[in-house]
């Protein structure tokens, strides 16, 4: 059995964003607090006792004091039932929340090369010592089985694999500390429970799917899936900036070859978007775009929601 907990479903900012007054980020703070959502998240565990985070978000603090599957266990004076956490890039929304995680209990970092190699350049991570805080290299197309505390396996297969994306906007014009732009930049995950088989893929930064992604994901039981933004250029549609979503690696939800299009006749059970930028209108329950991409099949998690496979 799998068991997921959505941590956050929002983009870099969160909903509400500090600084911002889109109607998104006005509703959440006032009528609409429900969709006040955290950061992009999820942790996933096979035996509930022991979990694994699919990135660490600037929110994770909060998240972990929300989610009480990830609370110190009973009697224990320290304790955590977090063994490590997988990155799939290196954007300050997947890796900040390592940042709270300083208080040397022990875990390990699964990463790429590249992403390592960002860390390791900015020595703020150092405050995580090798001694408790293993970092731990992975491959494209290489499946691996991320470890219990004792060394023993955990029974779960991870197997990262390369998406369409691009490198962390902070490095944009600035010389990657592993070389330019390269495979291991934006992974995808598929993660499986070797036991009973159950399956799901956690794509949650990808700049188009390619028929090479739709065979990978046809067939599948649950796929998250990058919502950043519903139309290309929303952002500067609405005056919020000048990017578009392409230009920042993303995907649009709506749109020919946009994310509901793609996945239609994907034959997938459960689709599930995360990582939604608060410029997305389809936070707005009452939306046309929300409705649409529920007509579609989709959702848009809350935080905490759970889900068993
Ligand atoms: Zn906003």
């Amino acid at each position: 059995m799998l068991r997921i907990v959505v941590l956050g479903a929002a983009a870099g900012g969160g909903v509400p964003q500090w600084n911002c007054g889109c109607p998104v980020c006005v509703k959440a703070r006032s009528e609409d607090p429900e969709i006040v959502s955290t950061q992009a998240s999820i942790a996933f565990s096979r035996d509930g006792a022991h979990w694994y985070l699919v990135n660490a978000s600037p929110d994770l603090r909060q998240q972990l004091i929300a989610t009480p599957q990830l609370h110190p266990a009973k009697g224990r004076l320290r304790h955590s039932p977090i063994a490590g956490v997988i990155l799939t890039n290196g954007e300050i929304d997947a890796v900040a929340g390592l940042l709270s995680m300083r208080e040397g209990s022990p875990f390990s970092i699964y990463a790429h090369p590249r992403v390592l190699a960002i860390l390791k350049d900015n020595s703020i991570f150092n405050v995580l010592g090798e001694k408790n805080v293993a970092r731990r290299p992975i491959e494209v197309e290489k499946p691996f089985e991320p470890a219990l505390p004792d060394g023993s396996p955990s029974g779960i297969e991870v197997q990262p694999f390369e998406v369409p994306g691009k490198g962390a906007w902070y490095l944009e014009g600035k010389a990657h500390p592993a070389g330019a732009d390269g495979a291991g930049d934006t992974l995808g995950l598929r993660i499986a429970d070797k036991a009973s088989g159950q399956y799901f893929y956690f794509i949650a930064a990808c700049a188009r799917v390619t028929d090479e992604l739709k065979g990978r994901i046809r067939g599948a039981p649950l796929v998250f899936f990058d919502g950043t933004v519903w139309r290309d250029d929303e952002l500067i549609a609405a005056g919020l900036g000048q990017k578009t979503g392409q230009s920042m690696g993303h995907i649009s939800m709506s749109g020919d070859h946009g994310a509901i299009e793609s996945f239609a006749g994907l034959d997938i059970a459960r689709k599930v978007f995360l990582h939604i930028n608060n410029s997305n209108p389809a936070w707005l329950k009452a939306s046309d775009e929300r409705k649409a991409l529920e007509h579609a099949g989709w959702q848009i998690p809350v935080d905490g929601t759970e889900i068993t496979l």
